[in-house]
């Protein structure tokens, strides 16, 4: 019996929901049983019948350029030196740049690295060859993988070369389990994945959810969720015109969140403004940020 912790960091939109998502099937499978915060790591559970696999889905590392910024840096860090395996996933399709750089120079790991160059659908040969070439230099000892997430080719071997680098181990999860505390945070990421679809760049970047609650009212599940914005103009924006926009976010969020949880339930989701909540170091605490 294998087991392990693998954490996944790189940019954003390289593709680690992805990746986690494809090797673990489904969304219910997706919990999260250590996560202390909102924009901490999920946690995908892989198991088969000789290997239990906790994948931790990092918030993408970028320069920290402001306190939430620093939060998640440090979140993504201390990730890292927790795992037995690390994978670096790197768009395939884009050159090395100032951000891969920055990257790369704060990556601190002790573990095994894969270095995983996804998106090779949207590229070729040559291109891909001059990104490895970089990597390799960079990390000469590490893996590298080749893998299409979106289609899942590549995505097998990918989880034959990490069991390979795990060690003998206990189960550490029973993956039935999924806990309230899980459930609520599983919940936020659901409603914010819909702020990001819906809206444009800078209202869902502003934007935070917190599930506050999960009750049984007259025999019908309530769920209770806010989205703290930063202003009052996107609070406009996030209810829009007559409401319509809270209204699509709320009906795409209770169809996926009734996925989650098996059952049919009731979505009440707030808007709520705490001014530049992203600056707010007491703000960030309480909501369960760790500093
Ligand atoms: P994350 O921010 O790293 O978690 O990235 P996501 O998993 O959210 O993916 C970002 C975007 O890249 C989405 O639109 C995905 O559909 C797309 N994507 C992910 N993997 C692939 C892939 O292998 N090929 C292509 N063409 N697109 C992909
Ligand atoms: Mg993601």
């Amino acid at each position: 019996m294998k087991s392990g912790f693998v954490s996944i960091i790189g940019k954003p939109n390289v593709g680690k929901s992805t990746l986690i998502n494809r090797i673990i099937g489904s969304k219910i499978s997706i919990v999260s049983p250590k996560s202390q915060t909102t924009r901490n790591s999920i946690e995908g559970i892989y198991n088969d019948d000789d290997s239990q696999i906790v994948f931790i889905d990092t918030p993408g590392i970028h320069k920290p350029f402001n306190e939430l910024g620093k939060a998640l840096d440090k979140i993504s860090y201390g990730t890292i030196r927790d795992c037995e395996v690390c994978l670096l996933m790197v768009d395939a399709g884009h050159s090395y740049n100032d951000d891969d750089a920055f990257l790369c120079e704060h990556i601190q790991f002790d573990c095994k690295l894969v270095v995983v160059f996804n998106k090779i659908d949207t590229t070729n040969i040559e291109l891909i060859s001059i990104v490895k070439k970089k990597y390799e230099e960079l990390f000469p000892s590490a893996i590298f993988a080749e893998i299409c997430a979106k289609d899942g080719f590549g995505v097998e071997d990918l989880v034959k070369t990490i069991k390979n680098n795990l060690d003998e181990g206990p189960r550490y999860f029973d993956v039935t389990q999924v806990t309230d505390r899980d459930l609520k945070f599983r919940i936020q990421e659901i409603v914010r994945e819909k702020l990001l679809l819906l809206l444009k760049e800078e209202v869902p970047h502003g934007a935070m959810v917190m599930c506050e609650d999960i009750r049984q009212e007259g025999g019908k599940t309530v769920v209770y969720a806010n989205i703290i914005v930063e202003k009052d103009g996107h609070k406009g924006i996030v209810i829009g015109k007559g409401g319509k926009m809270i209204k699509k976010i709320g009906t795409y969020s209770r169809q996926d969140i009734e996925q989650l949880i098996g059952k049919h339930i009731i979505l009440d989701l707030n808007v709520k403004v705490v001014e530049n909540w992203r600056n707010s170091s007491s703000f960030l605490a309480r909501s369960g940020y760790k500093f």
